[in-house]
Formats: structure tokens, C-alpha cells, sequence
């Protein structure tokens, strides 16, 4: 091992396994620390600045530096810094903040259960479901669709409906029912001469021939991100949901909206469901509820599913599902505060214009010789990387490409992330135009110094 240069770093590599980090690598490297947050920047502990492109995990919607939300975690941490929610208990920032994600909502949402992360909210949606249909006397009716390239977390039910090889890969998963369907990724798996809609239409027809072959009675739900984030961000084209959102619909199939990343602005919408144009039984939100400040996600689901759950936790005596943390005092506050910026500051509708700005300047590189596909929409993009562009080859290995271009942006002074050779960028709401025009000079910089690199 290389001689380390600050007392953390030692610390880290003899101590600490990463999550998405090959080890063996990181134990020569050792951690990049980062110290301090201000506005759409980070500052590592050589006092290097960079702007987060990424924002954190696609989550710090308000900034590195929001007093407010400091000021209402330590307000509420003064007042009850916790308390739990079983066996009937409240506290009111868990009850405001549910009553005002029902306010924010598609209008068939009305019920809310708190968890403190993605996981563990679309783990819920599959133990919900499932206790559901026992409830409702289709014990048969359990397995998930799902799509190729989803991300939906990593526990074991979650990870299971997570569509990503390295998830899955020595892990036994997916280890529930579970069928994925082609990612609606028309760059990627459109097939020569067809159209966006020819495409839409054969990937609902697939989803259609899978729900027969397996038998409608035995599918509880569809889960997808409207727009999906993790794998790559890829937007499905016009078509798509709305025949998956049909499906649903004939077969009673439940339509889950994944909206951890979507949620809030992303895609300049406040909703990726509403941009997308469907309507979900359930929607899943996490990250920018609280700007991951702290850990929070929520549940949002309907009428009917509450009234089943609701109907057999009184039959059997109660709904034996639930975190220590569930609605936790802190998070729910912070989460309040942090909508309540979002709403005054006009995040939203900050988003929707500054995601145009950023994707027509990152369109300009549609004509750089590495780029493949520049993608995204609102405030989520990403810029596919090729070895040819004619024929959309990859590169070989996969991610090489992409890890160099990452290691760039970091010595450039932006942090991306690089899924596969996908350069991804997803800045805080809170970003300005010039914010934004430095965001795409310095992608240019990253393209061109990578495309120097691979020469
Ligand atoms: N769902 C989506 C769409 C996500 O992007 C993520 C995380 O990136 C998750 C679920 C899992 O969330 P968490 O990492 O909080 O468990």
C-alpha cells in the first residue's frame, strides 16, 4: 500500500468497505474526502472545490448549504429528536409532512408510509402489495414487472426489481418473482428502420405477451422510474407509458411509479409520472424530499390499497410492517422545511428552465466524435460515449471510457458520474444560467480531454 497522505484516509482504508467501489482499488487510492458544502459545490479536504453535477446521488435539490434545513433539524431535534410512529403514535412534523405530500400528488394519492430510504420504500411497495392481495384473496397474484437497466435500490426485494447485472450478480437476486422487459431505451434497442413509435409499441405488445404467458392473475404490479435515472437516464419515448399505463388498467395489474429521482422538479415537472402522462397507483419519492439532508422516503398510494391493507390489519389485529425510524421527527422536518423552500423558491419551475438551457447546450455535442447520444430532460442528462459513432459500438470494456472521462471531471473541478460510458449530469434545482453554461463548458473540456486521452 502506498504511504497515505492525511490520518482520514488511513483510517477509511483500513476500516471501511464502500458501497459501488471496487476495494482493492480504493484501499491503494484511498477516499476522496470531502469536507464542506456551498450552494452547488463541494470541497474536498485539500480545499479543492468542485461543482457537483450530480447533486450528491441526484438528491441535494436546494444546495450544499441550506441554513433553513439545519435550522429545522436542530429546532425539531431541540423539541423531540425522536420518537416512533407504531402502535398508533404521531408526532406533528410526520403528520404535516404526510398531509402535504397527499397535497402534492397525483389526486388518487391519499395515504403516505414513511420509510428512511429508496430501498426500503420499494421493498414496502412489494410487501404492501403482496399482503393486499392475500387480503383480497388472490394469494396468486404476486410476481413484479420490471424493466432491464431499472434502478429501484438494492435490498432483497428492491435489488430483485432492480434491473442492473452488477446488483444481481453474486448476490442470489432477484430472489422474488420477478420478469423484466426491455429497457425503453430506442438509441440502444430500437431495431434498424423502426420508428419511436414502432418501438413504444412493440415494447407494450411485449409487456402485453409476458402478462398472457404468465397469466394476468399471477401479476400484481409494473414498476418503472418515468424516466429512469441510475441506468443510464434514458427517456422513454411518447407511447410507451401510455400503453404500459392501458395494460395496467386491463389487466388490474397495479401501476408503482419510482419517482426517487424524478420526484420534485427533475425532470422540470413536479411529478416524472405528470411528464410522462400517466396516472400511478403508487409513487415512490425519496432523495429530493428532504434534498437527502436526511435519510427519508415515502410511500404515496391510494384509496383502494389503503382500504385493503386497512380492512386485514383489522382482521388479523394489525399491519405488522414498519422502521424504528418510520416518519422520524428530524427527516419529516427537514423534509417540510425543504418543500417549503422548493414551493417558494420556485425550484420547480427553475428546473424546467434551466433543464432547457442545460440540454441545448449539451446537445451541441451531438456532433463530437466520442458522443453516441446525447439524452434527458429537465435537469437529468446524460451523454453516451462510443467507440463508433456510425454504428453505435461501444467501447470494449465497458465503463473504461466513462471512468476515464469521470477522473477528468474531477481534475476539472465537476463532479459526474459515469454509468457504463453514460456521462451523467443531474445538478441541484437551485443552479442559474451561468451555473449552467460552466456545467456544459467544462463537459466540453471533459469530451475533449477524454477524446485527447483515448488518441
Ligand atoms: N429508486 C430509484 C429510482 C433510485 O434512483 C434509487 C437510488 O438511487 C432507489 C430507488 C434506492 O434508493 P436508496 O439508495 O435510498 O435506497
Amino acid at each position: 500500500m502506498k504511504p497515505l497522505s492525511n490520518s482520514l484516509q488511513h483510517m477509511d482504508v483500513t476500516t471501511t468497505l464502500h458501497p459501488y467501489t471496487d476495494a482493492r482499488v480504493h484501499e491503494e487510492k484511498g477516499p476522496l474526502v470531502i469536507e464542506r458544502g456551498e450552494g452547488i459545490h463541494v470541497i474536498d479536504s485539500t480545499g479543492k472545490k468542485y461543482i457537483e453535477a450530480l447533486s450528491g446521488l441526484w438528491s441535494v435539490a436546494v444546495g450544499f448549504s441550506q441554513t433553513r434545513l439545519r435550522d429545522a433539524a436542530a429546532a425539531q431535534m431541540e423539541k423531540l429528536p425522536y420518537y416512533h410512529t407504531f402502535a398508533g403514535k404521531g408526532h406533528e412534523p410526520s403528520i404535516r409532512l404526510s398531509e402535504k405530500l397527499v397535497e402534492m400528488t397525483p389526486e388518487n394519492l391519499t395515504r403516505v408510509f414513511f420509510t428512511s430510504s429508496g430501498s426500503e420504500a420499494n421493498d414496502t411497495v412489494v410487501k404492501m402489495v403482496w399482503y393486499m392481495n392475500n387480503a383480497l384473496g388472490r394469494p396468486e397474484k404476486k410476481k413484479f414487472l420490471a424493466r432491464n437497466k431499472a434502478y429501484h435500490g438494492i435490498t432483497v426485494a428492491s435489488g430483485s426489481l432492480t434491473g442492473l447485472p452488477a446488483n444481481h450478480r453474486d448476490f442470489d437476486l432477484p430472489a422474488i418473482p420477478v420478469v423484466h422487459l426491455t429497457c425503453p431505451h430506442f438509441y440502444r434497442f430500437g431495431h434498424d428502420g423502426e420508428t419511436e413509435a414502432e418501438f413504444s409499441a412493440r415494447l407494450v405488445k411485449e409487456a402485453e405477451d409476458t402478462i398472457l404467458r404468465e397469466g394476468p392473475k399471477t401479476i400484481a404490479a409494473f414498476i418503472g422510474e418515468p424516466v429512469m435515472g441510475a441506468g443510464g437516464v434514458m427517456v422513454p419515448p411518447a407511447g410507451y407509458w401510455e400503453g404500459i399505463a392501458a395494460l395496467c388498467k386491463k389487466y388490474d395489474i397495479l401501476l408503482v411509479a419510482d419517482e426517487v429521482i424524478n420526484g420534485f422538479g427533475r425532470t422540470g415537472a413536479r411529478w416524472g409520472c405528470e411528464k410522462m402522462g400517466f396516472t400511478p397507483d403508487i409513487l415512490v419519492t425519496s432523495k429530493q424530499l428532504t434534498s437527502s439532508y436526511m435519510p427519508l422516503a415515502a410511500v404515496l398510494f391510494s384509496e383502494a390499497i389503503y382500504d385493503a391493507i386497512a380492512d386485514n390489519s383489522h382482521k388479523i389485529g394489525t399491519f405488522g410492517h414498519g422502521y424504528t425510524a418510520t416518519g422520524h421527527p428530524v427527516a419529516t422536518a427537514v423534509g417540510l422545511e425543504n418543500l417549503a423552500i422548493i414551493e417558494e423558491q420556485g425550484l420547480i419551475e427553475n428546473a424546467a428552465r434551466m433543464g432547457e438551457q442545460l440540454q441545448a447546450g449539451l446537445a451541441k455535442f451531438a456532433d463530437h466524435p466520442l458522443v453516441g447520444e446525447v439524452r434527458g430532460t429537465g435537469l437529468i442528462a446524460a451523454i453516451e460515449l462510443v467507440a463508433d459513432k456510425a454504428t453505435k459500438r461501444p467501447f470494449d470494456p465497458l465503463g473504461k471510457v466513462g471512468a476515464k472521462a469521470f477522473e477528468i471531471g474531477h481534475e476539472e473541478g465537476m463532479i459526474i458520474r459515469n454509468l457504463g460510458d453514460s456521462l451523467a449530469l443531474c445538478p441541484p434545482l437551485i443552479a442559474t444560467a451561468a451555473d449552467v453554461d460552466e456545467i456544459v463548458r467544462i463537459m466540453g473540456v471533459i469530451l475533449d480531454r477524454t477524446a485527447e486521452w483515448l488518441a
